[in-house]
């Protein structure tokens, strides 16, 4: 999160310092591949910033040869961040789509001529207009899972043609039939090039296809830039890579770097495949493993290597065991409460004490599953006056102060004054908002403190940069907004795990770890989606320095049921003396919610499946409506016959008393009975909830 913290290394011969033998093995490689395989918070990306520091400092290569490439444009604004503290200009740090979108600008003329096609900012719109087109379902929610299956095929360069077959194979499970899904990828691929409009993927495609069909413009390209470096490595697409290809060429001076327990985008297309695969490719290459975890105490290093370790076909060479070099700190902790707005209360509280204690709120994250549930931590946060930014503010740039900021401080620019930088940024600024104390709260703060991250930002610059005037400030203003990296606004990070990836917070809040949000609901039932799941909650927990908290809601609204269960990830995680091991077993044996693995009935440990499932011992007596089972079985049986399935397909018999004797009343609570995922719930979920409402 540092905004211009130099990193030591600044000085003279500083480059190799504060890097371990392994670290400096991967930076001091020769020219050409190097693969490094490591864990979160090992320094992969430390060492790829000063890889790339050490070959232009050895004449290897010019800085302006180089480009590296991320995943999201927070995390190459880091690089660039990191590389600027090394004392590296003109190195590009891009995203791949922004790096392809610059160079099919440049080469547009040349590939295609007329004038450039426009950038589709959603593909909502299109895909709306051709599952119209095609007779698919136009609901928001189809819409949006018919753009997901698009991106997947994209991403995986799949064409229409063979999207049914490929679909299958990938067991994507997608919101309507896939020849239905195919006819609607195929109007919108013809709507969109009709409306010469281009998607993210077609940059992509476009620049690889500009690359491998004119040699002029590979051969000018591949003079251009000759040493490329991939972070995050692990969730790289098909598509991708085809341009890293395109890009290379014939040549190998390529450095990778990735954690393959991170990858959290296959859903996406994304596969860790090339990540392992590199040596097969590169037999040559430089291979480098890091176990030392720099980032985290040893007490949030243990978590995230049980948390880990207990996934499932860990791929070979993923198998890294993380071991903590910091101080110890504090046990994370784990906390159960009755419903979501009383477990935001309690996060914002604490975010206040540690506050208080002097950790900035730059520091802070509260980490979530899907942005829906921000709504709750903005309200919770809101009422404590606590400053927070929403997905790290990267639109910062497009806020309305930042604009009229900008504009300012340019025309001040253009006549050069003279002064000290941050005294004249704040006199610039102070017209526009910024008093000297904050007012009190609402939207007047936020805009404050805006305004006075771009001071700071002017204070960082002048302590980085000698002599740095109004026209250096506002071309860097400039750079930042372009790469959508936002200077440090002091507030509390909202953000969703997959947004924090590769990012680092002093205090990290996971919350919201019930079932049916972690593993998301429609992971069940395919394991390798609820692993992908899993994986996410690691790249959460990795993702605190110091202070990690885990938190999780019986309820949703206050005083609604409290029939959530929490993440089946927690179990083995949770001390067994823990106060919240305590009351999850309390409640458990109060209102026979099964929120760890006990008999509601005796408390003791439930030891296998089928219990698990009734949430007692096959010993202990049942609470169970046999007129209602009854029922069921009868429901059951009609329906098999329908089907034409053996009825342990609709059901099995565990199932079917477990629904017996917990009597749900509504859909969460039929979800959270195992061996209840999406597609049962979907296919008969309604007609169990009328069958149970209807038997007295
Ligand atoms: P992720 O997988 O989450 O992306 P990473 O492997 O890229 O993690 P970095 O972000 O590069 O890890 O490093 C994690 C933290 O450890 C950073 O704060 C970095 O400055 C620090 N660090 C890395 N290597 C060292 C080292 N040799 N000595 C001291 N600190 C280090
Ligand atoms: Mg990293």
């Amino acid at each position: 999160m540092a905004g211009w913290r130099v990193e030591p290394g600044t000085q003279e011969n500083g480059l190799l310092a504060e890097l371990d033998p392994e670290q400096l093995a991967a930076v001091q490689a020769p020219r050409g591949p190097v693969c490094v395989l490591a864990g979160a918070g090992t320094g992969k990306t430390r060492t790829i910033v000063h890889r790339i520091a050490q070959l232009i400092h050895n004449g290897h290569v010019s800085a302006g040869q180089v480009l590296a490439v991320t995943f999201t444009a927070r995390a190459a604004g880091q690089l660039r961040t990191r590389l600027r503290g090394l004392g590296v200009h003109g190195a590009q740090a891009r995203t791949f789509h922004a790096a392809a979108l610059r160079q099919l600008r440049y080469f547009w003329p040349r590939v295609v001529g007329g004038p450039q096609w426009d950038l589709l900012d959603s593909k909502l719109r299109v895909v709306s207009q051709a599952a119209h087109r095609a007779g698919a379902g136009t609901e928001s929610e189809v819409l949006r899972d018919l753009a997901t299956e698009i991106e997947w095929a994209k991403a995986s360069m799949v064409a229409p043609d063979d999207y049914a077959v490929a679909a299958g194979k990938a067991l994507r499970q997608p919101p309507a039939p896939v020849e239905l899904v195919a006819s609607v990828y195929r109007w919108y691929e013809s709507f969109k090039t009709k409306a010469n409009l281009l998607d993210f993927d077609d940059l992509l495609l476009h620049t690889a296809a500009a690359l491998d069909e004119h040699a002029v413009v590979a051969e000018e390209f591949r003079d251009r830039y000759r040493c490329f470096v991939v972070d995050e490595y692990q969730d790289v697409t098909p598509l991708q890579q085809r341009v890293l290809d395109a890009w290379l060429g014939d040549r190998d001076d390529l450095t990778v770097v990735g954690d393959a327990n991170q990858t959290i985008y296959s859903f996406a297309g994304a596969s860790p495949r090339p990540l392992l695969g590199f040596t097969r490719r590169f037999p040559n290459a430089t291979v480098v493993r890091l176990e030392r975890d720099y980032r985290s105490t040893p007490e949030v290093v243990s978590l995230a290597n049980r948390v880990i370790g207990a996934a499932r076909d860990r791929p070979a060479g993923s198998r890294l065991t993380l071991v903590g070099q910091r101080e110890p700190g504090p046990q994370p902790t784990f906390a159960e409460y009755d419903d979501e707005p009383a477990e935001a209360a309690a996060v914002a509280r604490r975010i206040s004490e540690l506050l208080d204690a002097g950790t900035p709120a730059s520091e802070i994250a509260v980490l979530y599953r899907v942005n829906a549930q921000s709504e709750t931590y903005e309200q919770a946060l809101s009422e404590l006056d606590i400053p927070y930014l929403l997905r790290g503010g990267e639109r910062f740039f497009a806020r309305a102060e930042v604009r009229q900021a900008t504009i300012a401080l340019r025309t001040a620019a253009s006549a050069g004054p003279t002064g000290e930088l941050p005294k004249l940024v704040r006199e610039l600024l102070e017209p526009l908002g910024l008093t000297a104390d904050p007012p009190a709260g609402g939207a007047a703060r936020e805009r404050w403190a805006s305004l006075l991250a771009l001071v700071e930002l002017a204070e960082e610059l002048s302590a980085a940069v000698e002599g740095a005037d109004l026209a250096q400030y506002v071309a860097e203003l400039d750079m930042r907004a372009r790469a959508q990296h936002p200077p440090t606004v002091e507030g509390v990070t909202l953000a969703s795990l997959h947004a924090a990836k590769g990012l680092e917070w002093d205090a990290v809040f996971l919350v919201g770890l019930v079932e049916g949000t972690v593993p998301i609901q429609h992971a069940d039932g395919n394991d390798a989606a609820v692993e992908e799941e899993r994986r996410l909650l690691y790249v959460g927990v990795t993702r605190a320095r110091r202070h990690l908290s885990l938190s999780w809601a019986l309820a949703r609204a206050d005083g609604g049921r409290r029939n959530r269960r929490r993440s089946r990830f927690l179990y083995g995680l949770i001390p067994e003396d823990h106060p919240s091991a305590r009351t999850a077993r309390s409640r458990q044996q109060r209102d026979g919610s099964a929120a760890a693995p006990r008999c509601r009935v005796c408390g003791g440990p439930l030891l296998d499946a089928a219990a698990v499932k009734l949430g007692r011992c096959a010993s202990c007596p049942a609470d169970l409506d046999e007129e209602l089972l009854a029922r069921l079985k009868e429901w059951r049986a009609k329906r098999a016959r329908a089907l034409k399935v053996p009825a342990y397909v609709v059901f099995t018999d565990a199932t079917l008393m477990a629904i017996a004797e917990q009597r749900p009343l509504d859909t969460a609570g039929l979800v959270a009975i195992a061996g209840i995922g999406a597609s049962k719930l979907d296919k008969f979920g309604t007609e169990v909830l009328s069958l149970l409402r209807t038997s007295g």
